[in-house]
């Protein structure tokens, strides 16, 4: 049997679509065109707190209205938390997962905690808490997030495996040609699983929808080039299929920076507004 190639786009329904997401989501949508692959849109709002319904209206409207297509029904990941929940009791059982009291003072507040792409650097403070330390913090009602063992979740992937970890990137090869490129998430710290608010992190989430979705390609943007390394090895952990990838360049406005709404930058229903058309802003984003 083939298996039908499949990409997607999963923008989180925070604000509205700007030119960099109509870029990333056009990319996407022409490379399945031209592959005769399967299009899916996913609607990443597992942070309710940020997540509003009609942020998701106005960018479904957006997407439509660039002429992309998709399956439905859309999934939403908010409809399926007990499935990453059901992901993290696996992380769990190997032993993988600890709880996290730190506030985010305590580690900004750390000397060893540098920034990196994810925010700041956890130093591991809790990670070798012992089981009665963490019992009374618990019983006490102490707030705690789920932080992954990410040096022992990259050993037990790797044994998993068989193998020193690699990802596909396509365009990573030395002439521009698909290539592997070795994982390692180490430098990013121990990632969040769920937070304290019970949030399940988007990085589990993601690549549990990929899998259930058959996402063969992941296309996305630059920006999270640095997730992947963890990407793939919970993909190992939850013995999930690996997809390909490939991060695309950002789009940046006048002044170099990405475009966003807090920096003033029109969003796709302004400049629908004004009269632009699908194929300006294909123009503006080089993609005519
Ligand atoms: N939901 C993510 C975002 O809006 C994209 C996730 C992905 O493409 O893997 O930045």
């Amino acid at each position: 049997m083939t298996i039908r190639l499949a990409t997607r786009f999963a923008p989180s329904p925070n604000g509205h679509l700007h030119p960099g997401h109509a870029f990333s989501a056009l990319t996407a949508w022409d490379w399945a065109c031209a592959h005769d692959a399967r299009f899916i849109l996913r609607i990443e709002d597992t942070d309710r707190t940020r997540s509003r319904r009609e942020f998701e209206t106005s960018q479904i409207e957006d997407l439509r209205w660039l002429g992309l297509d998709w399956e439905e029904p859309v999934r939403r990941q908010s409809d399926h938390l007990p499935d990453y929940e059901r992901g993290l009791d696996r992380l769990r059982d190997l032993g993988l997962v600890y709880p996290c009291f730190c506030t985010r003072k305590d580690i900004s507040a750390s000397a060893l905690a540098p920034h990196g792409p994810d925010g700041v650097i956890y130093p591991g403070t809790c990670r070798g808490l012992p089981k009665d330390v963490r019992d009374t913090k618990q019983a006490e009602g102490m707030a705690f997030a789920l932080r992954l063992d990410v040096a022992r979740a990259v050993e037990v992937a790797e044994r998993l495996s068989g193998n020193r970890l690699t990802f596909t990137e396509e365009g990573a090869g030395p002439d521009g040609e698909t290539g592997r490129l070795p994982v390692d998430p180490r430098p990013m710290g121990d990632a969040v699983l769920a937070r304290k608010d019970g949030v399940i992190a988007y990085h589990l989430a993601v690549v549990m929808d990929d899998a259930a979705q058959g996402i063969t390609h992941v296309i996305r943007g630059q920006d999270l080039f640095f997730a992947t390394p963890l990407h793939r090895v919970l993909q190992v952990l939850l013995d999930l299929p690996e997809p390909r990838y490939r991060h695309h360049g950002l789009i940046l406005d006048e002044t170099g920076e990405r475009m966003a709404k807090r920096r003033g930058s029109k969003s796709l229903a302004d400049l629908r507004a004004e009269g632009k058309t699908p194929d300006d802003i294909r123009r503006m984003v080089g993609l005519a």
